[in-house]
């Protein structure tokens, strides 16, 4: 049996990443290593935690004791590492802990795999799990492909950019087996609602301001999270050792159409008037730095592994509307407490 760690599994993707591999590979032991800090929620996989082989372990990546100890104990033959701070307003406020996570954390990973991989190499993999935020922002044309060459601007894609590095020094330097995808911006089922498409499901649903960073016109390129971790299982079984593979669903929305696009199925799902939700808009000052434009060339993954996004994203908004409308009790749960403190400090003087 091959004994897979995940980081980062109680988070938004990392739950669908543990999902996929517990439900389609009965023959792996999956530990699911996750520090479970405000995004990290094992309610995210309450239909899969008494599977045989699934297990989780409460850590921390920037423990490096912690993380030598869990390779001695469960000697693992890969790693799938999702864990990170994730949001950019967040790293905009405390750039160190990104630093900590999202670096630190990283090579405290990749010299546990060096230490207690040596030798054996070939038969292990790292798999680290990036962004496209890494390569900084695009004009009105092109796309982001392999080559693009990195130039992050916010903490949150500087640290990312940074562990990135370290991996790819760590396959070119030490043989380590390491493979890198970066993706656009997910979306989907658990997703935590500080994020642009479930903060407004939520506001809409409860008839609150939604807020929209200057007018709206910055451009990013959506996948649904699904489709995201089904692209991981296959880089993971298929690629060669020191690949970078682009994920992304050609699907580019200015944020201000998808919030309208949003309201439009909101209206219709709540028994609304048309247009009753789109009231609701509210621009508030924009982030400093604020990328114009992400856009992703998929061609690669596509052209060597035959992956392509399985749904439209009017399908997958539709599938990710009823989740959250069906899911009252989840978000409750995470918009209580210390999300509302940090929603009311985010937004309270925009
Ligand atoms: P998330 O914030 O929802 O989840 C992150 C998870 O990591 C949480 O469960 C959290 O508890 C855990 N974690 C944080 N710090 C930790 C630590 N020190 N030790 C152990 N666990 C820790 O993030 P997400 O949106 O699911 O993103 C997962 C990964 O995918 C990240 O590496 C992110 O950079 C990358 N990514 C995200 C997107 C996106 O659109 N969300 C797009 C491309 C890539």
């Amino acid at each position: 049996m091959k004994k897979i760690i995940i980081t980062g599994g109680a988070g938004f993707i990392g739950s669908h990443v543990v999902r996929r591999f517990v439900t389609q590979h009965p023959e792996y032991h999956i530990i699911n290593l996750d520090k479970l800090t405000y995004a990290g929620n094992l309610a995210n996989l309450r239909d899969i935690e008494n599977a045989p082989n699934y297990e989780f372990v409460k850590g921390d990546i920037v423990d490096a004791d912690f993380i030598d100890k869990l390779f001695e104990t469960y000697q693992p033959d890969a790693v799938v590492h999702l864990a990170a701070e994730s949001h950019v307003d967040r790293s905009i406020a405390s750039p160190l802990e990104f630093v900590m996570t999202n670096v630190i954390g990283t090579v405290n990973l990749l010299n546990a795999a060096k230490q207690h991989w040596k030798g054996r190499y070939d038969s292990t993999r790292f798999y680290h799990v990036s962004t496209d935020e890494v390569y900084g922002t695009l004009g009105e044309e092109g796309l982001f492909t392999e080559e693009t060459g990195y130039d992050p601007h916010s903490p949150y894609s500087a640290s990312k950019a940074s562990s990135d590095h370290f991996v790819r020094a760590y396959q070119d330097t030490y043989g380590l087996n390491a493979v890198i995808s970066n993706c656009s911006n997910n979306y989907g089922s658990y997703h935590f609602p500080e994020k642009l498409i479930p903060l407004a499901i939520h506001n809409i649903k409860q008839k609150k301001p939604i807020p929209v960073y200057g007018k709206g016109e910055n451009i990013r390129d959506w996948l649904w999270v699904e489709d995201h971790a089904r692209a991981i299982e296959l880089i993971f079984h298929k690629a060669e050792s020191g690949k970078t593979y682009n994920i992304g669903g050609h699907n580019e929305w200015k944020n201000i159409d998808l919030i309208r696009l949003l309201c439009q199925v909101m209206d219709r799902k709540l028994g609304r008037q048309a247009g009753e939700s789109e009231q609701l808009i509210t621009f508030v000052t924009d982030r400093a730095g604020h990328d114009l434009r992400y856009a992703i060339d998929a061609t690669k993954l596509k052209n060597e592994l035959g992956w392509v996004p399985s749904i439209t994203f009017e399908e997958g908004l539709e599938k990710t509307v009823d989740w959250y409308l069906d899911n009252q009790e989840w978000l409750d749960d995470v918009t209580s407490g210390h999300y509302q403190q940090y929603y009311n400090e985010q937004y309270a003087n925009r």
